[in-house]
């Protein structure tokens, strides 16, 4: 089985000739993942791994596994911390926008064999590292934080006396928020 580590293929070929591919992605090109998260370590990288692959009615597939360790800041205390991400995606690729848009029109029933697959626009200039970065998105919680948080972290112990930082102060307004829950 041919292997490339190219950050483009082209995805219905990739498929048909039952190709695999696989690479490392430094963590702070993701862009989208990381806007408002602290710097990444040095070296920090997202590992990922692509096969070809075919649904039970012949669907091409591309199934992803991205492995990372992004730095993110902790929504309660404020305080960095690492997220551990490992996780598999079934991609299926289709051919038109108009078969994404089917797709949020008519939700696949639950014992439909193609519920499980996330539909992507396939094209020959396709982005492994969009798709590895959709999926370390999609892993990252709404609001991350820590399981549990270190004793004296936070806005008591780190911030600048007098003035607040524009993060505590959101902080709080979500916790208030949140109040009642
Ligand atoms: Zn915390």
């Amino acid at each position: 089985m041919a292997v490339v580590t190219e950050r483009f293929i082209d995805a219905f070929e990739f498929v048909r000739l039952g190709k695999s591919a696989s690479g490392r992605v430094p963590l702070a090109r993701f862009v989208r993942l990381l806007s408002g998260q602290p710097e990444q370590p040095a070296g920090a990288a997202a590992e990922w791994w692509a096969r070809a692959d075919r649904g039970p009615l012949g669907q091409p597939l591309i199934r992803l596994h991205v492995r990372a360790e992004p730095v993110l800041r902790c929504e309660r205390c404020l305080e960095p911390f690492t997220l551990p991400i490992d996780s598999e995606v079934a991609l299926q690729l289709v051919e038109t926008e108009d078969e994404l848009d089917a797709d949020q029109a008519e939700p696949a029933a639950e014992d439909d064999p193609a519920a499980d697959f996330e539909k992507v626009l396939g094209s020959r200039k396709f982005d492994l590292h969009e798709q590895v970065e959709d999926e370390l998105i999609l892993c990252v919680p709404y609001v991350p934080k820590h399981d549990v948080c270190p004793a004296g972290s936070g806005q008591e112990a780190g911030q600048a006396p007098g003035k607040p930082s524009p993060f505590a102060v959101l902080a709080r307004l979500k916790d208030r928020a949140g109040e009642g829950e």
